[in-house]
This record gives structure tokens, C-alpha cells and sequence, in this order.
């Protein structure tokens, strides 16, 4: 048995494609195709078309594409937007970043994902839009979301980091807002060898203006007819996840098929919380998130046992020193505080063996004794 189990395993991932991936580098190179160029269009054109969008427009990295989103969007000087208050920070930094006002709402206990029946409280005539984050893989609560949003007249920026492929109610994330962004941080379920990201929309005019933003505000040298930034995938990434994309369905139903052996086998161990699954949705695994009373022993008792495990993540946003100013207390977000003291991912990747699922499972069976 395999008694050492990484939390992810790149390495292996890349040894599985060495040969597509190495011919994929060395070509990008052949062509000096470093910036823009062939290989972000042939991305660009397969990720719009495998998350069935009609647009994808790539950039430097996740959090650059909800910053561009947001300016796309003509946010202006403290228009409110409402996040989920259990995040990675760039879905509310890139808020603040943009010119905004960033509004937290607490999250759902067991999804984890924005509450939609606490957001309408947090609508003020300031608020602009509501950013939803399909967290650990599984879609938010599109439907209320949405008519909230057509409600009030807000636009919606879907965060897909996490996501990719995951859909609600048959339809892929990404469909919903006006514009969803994607990363492919190398760890994200589709993953660079860098940095790398992507907005996708339907609405021409809102892709014509997102693209434009992300290249120094225009789309011809020496033109620019708006001040922009310089954020763009580069062509040796490109390259790389247009072999990774290939594999990506695949990927996602062996991180479906890992996570339904965890279910059923952690089943009857009566201090883990396994993750819920919402109806008429799925869930890509992005992450597999259980709870424990004794996070913090388990943690060490994983570590004794070379198991792999992160906390995504230890403290939520409203709780961070860099939120201090809005002086939030534990039970203004009274779930993600909660979830934030007991949470404890633990390994799922594609290339897990059975053994090594065994070994978690068998150590967690352990601790319990
Ligand atoms: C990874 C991630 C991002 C940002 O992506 P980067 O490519 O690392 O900038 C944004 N939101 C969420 C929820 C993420 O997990």
C-alpha cells in the first residue's frame, strides 16, 4: 500500500502527456509565438467551445479577469458588489481593485456557496452586481441568483475558478452572468505550467470590450481607444492547455468517481462531515472539503501519516486583516465562520491510485478510533 499521498500530483500529470506537452512547448518556441499569436486563438476558440460560450477571451491569470470583468462592466466609484463571505480573496480584492465597495454575504453551511435568501438584504441603491463563486466545484444557486439579479438590475460575474465544466440544472457555469471568468492556476482542475486565465461571455459588445481592456485599451498597434491593462495568456501556456483541455472531461468523471468512493466509504464515520451534493446540479471536485470538531488534530495526525491536505481556507474574507476596517464580527457570517474552524480538504486528483484513496480513508478510519 501507498503510504505517502500527495494532496495533488502535477509532476504526474505532466509525465502522463510528456510527449504532447514537450512537442507543444518546443513548436510554440519553433514559431517564437510567445505573446498572442496562434496558440491563444486555437485555446481561446476550444475553451469557448467546450464551456458553450460564444466568446473566451484569455488573460494573465483569474484575478486579473474578474478585475477586467468589473471595468468591463463600467464599474465606478463605490458602486457596491456583493461576494460570498468564503473565498479565495481575489473575488473580493479585485472589487476594491476595480474601483468598488466590496459587500460580503455569508455563505450556506453545507454548500458552501453565497446564501441567495441573505443577498437581497445586503441590495442597497449603490449595489451594482452580485458575484457568485461556484466554490470547491460545486454551481451556486443560479436561479434564485439570477432573478434576484433581473430584480434589481444587477449584472452578475460568475467566478468559475473552481468550476470548470460543473453545470446546474444541464447547463455549464459560466452561462448564467453576464460574464464569467475561469483561472488556470496549475492547480485549478484545468491547469497552466503558470499563470493563466479567461473571461467568457455571450454579448459581442461586452467581448469586444473586455478584450480591448486586457490589451492596453485597444485592438490594433498604436491604437488604443481607452486606457487599459496589459494582461495576457502567453503562447506556451496556451500551447499546454490546449493538450490538457483533450483531457479535461476525463479528468473531471475519474474526480467525480473519487469522490463518490469517498462518500460511500466515509459514510459511517460519524465525526467526518462529507461535502453535499445540491440537487440538480454537478460538482467537479475541484476540492473535497469535509468537516471535523478537531480540524486541528486531525490535521497534525494527517501530516504524521505523509497525507497531503490543505485548509481552503483558514480564514474568511470578512475576517481577514485585510478587511479589518469594516470591523466584521464572527456572527455577522455566522456559517463561514463556522466552516472555517473545522474545514479539511484532502487529496483528490485525477492520477490517485485506488491504494492511495485506500490509505486516506483506512488513516481517517484511524483517527476516529
Ligand atoms: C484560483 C481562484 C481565483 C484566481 O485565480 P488566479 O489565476 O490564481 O489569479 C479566483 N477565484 C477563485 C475562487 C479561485 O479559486
Amino acid at each position: 500500500m501507498d503510504k505517502n499521498v500527495p494532496f495533488a500530483d502535477l509532476n504526474l500529470q505532466y509525465l502522463n502527456l510528456k510527449n504532447e506537452i514537450d512537442n507543444a512547448i518546443s513548436l510554440v518556441i519553433k514559431k517564437s509565438a510567445f505573446i498572442r499569436g496562434p496558440f491563444v486563438e486555437e485555446f481561446e476558440s476550444n475553451f469557448a467551445k467546450l464551456v458553450e460560450r460564444k466568446h473566451c477571451i484569455s488573460c494573465a491569470n483569474g484575478t486579473d479577469a474578474l478585475f477586467i470583468a468589473m471595468k468591463a462592466l463600467d464599474i465606478k466609484n463605490d458602486d457596491e458588489v456583493i461576494v460570498p463571505a468564503h473565498s479565495w480573496i481575489s473575488t473580493s480584492e479585485t472589487v476594491s481593485m476595480a474601483g468598488g465597495k466590496v459587500v460580503f454575504c455569508d455563505t450556506e453551511k453545507d454548500s458552501y456557496n453565497i446564501d441567495p435568501n441573505l443577498i437581497e438584504e445586503k441590495i442597497t441603491s449603490k449595489t451594482v452586481g452580485i458575484i457568485p463563486v461556484h466554490l470547491f466545484g460545486q454551481p451556486s444557486d443560479m436561479d434564485e441568483i439570477v432573478s434576484i439579479a433581473n430584480k434589481h438590475k444587477l449584472w452578475i460575474i460568475e467566478d468559475c475558478a473552481q468550476a470548470h465544466l460543473a453545470t446546474y440544472k444541464g447547463k455549464q457555469v459560466g452561462s448564467f452572468g453576464h460574464i464569467s471568468t475561469f483561472s488556470f492556476y496549475p492547480g485549478k482542475n484545468l491547469g497552466a505550467m503558470g499563470d493563466a486565465g479567461a473571461l467568457v461571455t455571450d454579448n459581442n459588445d461586452i467581448a469586444l470590450k473586455v478584450t480591448k481592456i486586457a490589451r492596453h485599451g485597444g485592438l490594433k498597434k498604436g491604437q488604443h481607444d481607452i486606457e487599459g491593462i496589459n494582461s495576457r495568456m502567453d503562447g506556451l501556456q496556451a500551447a499546454i492547455l490546449s493538450v490538457k483541455l483533450k483531457h479535461l472531461k476525463n479528468w473531471t468523471e475519474i474526480r467525480s468517481d473519487l469522490a463518490s468512493n469517498y462518500l460511500h466509504l466515509l459514510k459511517d464515520v460519524k465525526s467526518i462531515n462529507s461535502p453535499k451534493v445540491k440537487k440538480q446540479r454537478t460538482h467537479v471536485w475541484h476540492l473535497f472539503v469535509i468537516r471535523h470538531e478537531k480540524r486541528n488534530n486531525l490535521s497534525t495526525f494527517l501530516k504524521e501519516n505523509n497525507i497531503g491536505h490543505v485548509i481552503n481556507y483558514p480564514i474568511a474574507l470578512p475576517f481577514l486583516e485585510a478587511y479589518k476596517k469594516f470591523k466584521h464580527k464572527p456572527a455577522d457570517f455566522s456559517n463561514a465562520f463556522y466552516n472555517q474552524n473545522r474545514i479539511i480538504s484532502i487529496p483528490l486528483f485525477p492520477e490517485m491510485t485506488q491504494a492511495q484513496q485506500l490509505y486516506v480513508i483506512s488513516t481517517l478510519k484511524k483517527f476516529e478510533e
